[in-house]
């Protein structure tokens, strides 16, 4: 017999399509951006794109508000991994951003990231964002029926740390998605096989390995919210919203149209698993 946390984990048909709905305005949301990014512009600016553009759509900021958090996006720039706060600073030719974006449309969340590469960024980070887009996929391949959460983080751990010698970093993690942005169970990018959590038919689970170009340590910032890798090198962060199902997990969010977006604009390079 399923526990009612299992119960709750596992999302009806109904609820998967508003979730979908959800998840895909994030990634048009990113592709947006992705028409707008250049150098000179602020993070702040695109902030407020993304705001206006979710809300144009029907839905609401997902992140805004969410623990005080000020913005729509969070905007992390280089050596931050995560939970940066858009400001002013103007984004650079060799910058790497990664951002991370929600919404909550008929009160259900989308929950994606997409770390994108400035048109100087050189090969060696290039790589990085490469390991990592890759990662999640070998991640999602483990979502299927009869698999552990474990598995999943096992796959992108051997991954990043063991084929390329990346910082997997420890004090962040993926998470069930739903009437709530971080439901059970937590999804590490870490883990051993059979290990963790049973995955089961129609949980919604958002995974999103963050690899460090350098140690997986972090360390928090004056801010409170961003959290920036301990030897300043540089981190990226790819994220997808999945179903769990019998053969193959669907996926909820959408790169394609991201990618389409950053191949028009010169400005920025591609990132190819
Ligand atoms: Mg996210
Ligand atoms: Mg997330």
């Amino acid at each position: 017999m399923w526990g009612l946390p299992f119960k709750k984990m596992v999302k009806s048909p109904a609820e998967i399509e508003l979730i979908k709905e959800s998840s895909l305005l994030v990634s048009k949301t990113l592709a947006e951006l992705a028409n707008h990014i250049k150098p000179g512009v602020t993070p702040l600016f695109l902030d407020k794109l993304a705001e206006e553009f979710i809300r144009d759509h029907g839905a609401v900021p997902g992140f805004k508000g969410y623990g005080d958090f000020p913005n729509t996006l969070c905007f992390s720039i280089n050596s931050a991994v995560v939970h940066g706060i858009p400001n002013n600073t103007v984004v650079k030719e060799d910058d790497v951003l990664s951002i991370d974006c929600g919404t909550i449309m008929n009160e259900f969340y989308g929950d994606q990231a997409f770390t994108f590469a400035m048109a100087g960024v050189e090969m060696e980070v290039i790589k990085l964002l490469q390991v990592t887009r890759k990662s999640l996929s070998l991640g999602i391949e483990q979502a299927i029926v009869g698999k552990r959460v474990g598995d999943i983080g096992f796959a992108i751990q051997q991954y990043c740390e063991k084929e390329h010698g990346y910082g997997v970093v420890r004090e962040l993690v993926g998470h069930g998605l739903g009437k709530s942005l971080h439901e059970d169970p937590e999804v590490p990018n870490y883990g051993r096989k059979g290990q963790g959590t049973k995955l089961l038919e129609n949980m919604v689970l958002a995974i999103e390995p963050m690899i460090n170009l350098g140690t997986r340590d972090v360390v928090s910032a004056q801010d409170g919210w961003t959290i920036l890798t301990k030897d300043g090198k540089v981190s990226a962060h790819y994220e997808h919203d999945i179903v769990v199902k019998k053969e193959k997990a669907e996926i909820l969010t959408d790169f394609e149209v991201i990618d389409q977006a950053i191949k028009k604009n010169n400005y920025l390079q591609e990132i190819v698993e």
